[in-house]
């Protein structure tokens, strides 16, 4: 079992949405050494979305209504950008174009009720900010099925369990374990490919969390530890991790290989590739993590 983790940058536009379609299909069951027949995809919210949702939450928060009107309005707009341009049927372009009508709507009455409260509190900003995910996700498995895929959108508020820390919340691996085993086995094994929502999460009433900014690597590494995945690819637009950063030393190199302490300690200390918990789940139980441009 492989789990694709892709970035913002990876689905910046409709083009790059059926690059990573191509990306996900070209690996699923293909022949070699790597268990390829099960498939699973973690996505992040489009590039700059979720910024924008937050300082949405921002204007609402400070009775600016125009300004969160014209971020939903922006985001309704490119996102069925996407839509129009990937999705060719009929029927699935006008089911999920609803689906994301619907999803903007929701966050609009978001936005009205920190409007309304005059105040931005930690669960509000995750309620808020966990959109950009909701909508990268539903139109991502939609590109997979058009390309004759079978895939299907998943939310990580039903998989990934944490505790109530809005903004940077601890998730509880065994109870996250139980349900992806539940809810996501299944669907492997009729062969389905889960497309799940990176970044976002739930307390174990339904309160919905995030793991913290650049956290849907965390995301990945945990579904992949949950899972017991094979491998976790984590795409990038960069050819992995530098022996520097490349914009001071031009002539730093990738490394080929790091054991999982290297690689936290460089991701700790800064290396922008990987978030810095992400090692974690995976170290625990022995997953080969590697970064693919
Ligand atoms: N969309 C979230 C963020 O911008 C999570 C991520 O990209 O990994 O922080
Ligand atoms: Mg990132």
């Amino acid at each position: 079992m492989l789990v694709h983790k892709f970035g913002g940058t990876s689905i910046g536009d409709a083009q790059r949405f059926a690059d990573v379609a191509d990306i996900v299909l070209a690996h699923h069951s293909q022949a070699g050494d790597l268990d390829t027949a099960q498939t699973v995809v973690v996505v992040s919210a489009m590039s700059g979305v979720t910024n924008q949702l937050i300082s949405g939450a921002r204007a609402a928060a400070e009775g600016r209504d125009s300004v969160y009107r014209e971020i939903k309005a922006a985001l309704l707009t490119r996102h069925l950008d996407v839509v129009e341009a990937m999705l060719t049927r009929n029927r699935e372009r006008l089911e999920v174009g609803g689906l994301v009508e619907d999803q903007l709507h929701e966050l609009e009455r978001f936005y009205r009720s920190i409007a309304m409260l005059g105040e931005l509190t930690p669960r509000g900003s995750d309620a808020v900010t966990s959109f950009g995910e909701r909508l990268s996700c539903s139109i991502l498995a939609a590109v997979l099925r058009e390309r004759g895929a079978r895939a299907q959108a998943v939310s990580a508020t039903d998989l990934i369990v944490t505790d109530d820390s809005f903004g940077a919340a601890m998730p509880r691996f065994e109870a996250t374990r139980k349900r992806l085993q539940q809810q996501i086995m299944p669907l492997l094994d009729r062969g389905l490919i889960p497309v799940i929502t990176g970044f976002v999460a739930a307390t174990e009433t339904g309160v919905t969390t995030t793991l913290g900014r650049g956290g849907s690597d965390l995301s990945a590494a945990i579904i992949g530890a949950g899972l017991d995945a094979d491998q976790v690819w984590i795409w990038s637009d960069v050819d992995g991790i530098l022996t520097a950063d490349p914009n001071l030393v031009p002539q730093a190199r990738t490394l080929r290989e790091l054991s999982y302490a290297e690689a936290s300690d460089l991701a700790y200390f800064g290396a922008d590739v990987l978030h810095p918990k992400t090692i974690q789940p995976v170290i625990e139980r022995g997953i080969p993590l590697r970064i693919l441009n």
